[in-house]
């Protein structure tokens, strides 16, 4: 499942094409993806300029000069791919469709947009531009890991008296949004707390340590152009490599490579999800 550092990577991939573009014709070829499209979609796309393509947590964000804004959500194999010519030139030069191509956005300068999502839990959705926090997906988001909002101040409050693994807390979105599985991992073994201990009894100067460590790794993802796992693809199509930088995720039984430690990374299930830690380095 992308996390942010993949979605932010596809929303810098998508903006140059998108942002300050007009749709010439939005083809929307199912009824919808995880739910419905909104109602006559198309239509409401269609002749819209993108004004604006920004993120929040893990959707991408299109402020539509019609007073609407798209949210698009890659969900599990979600894939944006731009083809075609972009910049006023005639000539097109698409693939065919393919079967999991579910919304064709045509942009005026000639550039394809195509939303491909082979398991079909993605979604895309348009509300009145303003209301994000009024949005289903949107209100309940904490604030972002890179944005000012996400302070040390705001996650001693948050963790304070819970009960929960630490690794929980952090995957729950109230908390920090867009954080997924596979960078709370390496926040954590970068921080040296095991995803096991309790949230609430972490000494509140270690608690706020981890603010500039979930930026240090996420900016680090972003700028490697996003982890590639299995069907995620940067916006053009080129691999993301931040998969080859994991220091523990996804890699059970290898030498733990915090310099000076004699551990090996162990994976153990929490809340249905894999955790990967050294048990040695991270307490
Ligand atoms: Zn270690």
């Amino acid at each position: 499942m992308p996390e942010l550092p993949e979605v932010e990577t596809v929303r810098r991939g998508l903006a140059p094409v998108m942002e300050g573009q007009r749709i010439a014709h939005a083809d929307v070829r199912r009824e919808g993806l995880r739910w419905p499209f909104p109602e006559r979609m198309a239509e409401r796309l269609t002749g819209a300029r993108i004004d604006r393509l920004r993120r929040r947590s893990k959707y991408i964000l299109g402020d539509l000069d019609s007073g609407e804004t798209m949210l698009i959500h890659l969900g599990m194999s979600g894939r944006m791919l731009i083809s075609g010519t972009p910049l006023g030139k005639f000539h097109h030069d698409h693939p065919a469709p393919e079967k999991h191509d579910h919304v064709v956005l045509d942009m005026e300068s000639g550039a394809r947009i195509t939303f491909n999502d082979a398991r079909r839990f993605g979604a895309m959705d348009l509300f009145a531009t303003g209301t994000d926090d009024a949005h289903p997906l949107l209100a309940k988001l904490g604030p972002e890991p890179l944005g000012n909002a996400f302070n040390e101040d705001h996650l001693v409050a948050a963790l304070h008296g819970r009960n929960t693994p630490i690794k929980t807390a952090l995957l729950d979105q109230h908390i920090v949004s867009g954080l997924g599985n596979i960078y709370v991992c390496e926040v954590l073994h970068r921080a040296g707390i095991s995803p096991r201990r309790k949230a609430g009894r972490i000494a509140a100067g270690k608690v706020a340590a981890l603010v500039p460590v979930i930026r240090e790794v996420l900016a680090e993802a972003i700028a490697s152009g996003g982890s590639s796992l299995k069907d995620y693809r940067q916006a053009d199509g080129e691999l993301g490599y931040f998969q080859h930088a994991f220091r523990v995720y996804d890699r059970e039984g290898a030498p733990c490579p915090t310099p000076g430690c004699t551990g090996t990374v162990r994976r153990i299930v929490q809340s249905g999800r894999s955790s990967f830690y050294c048990p040695v380095c991270q307490r």
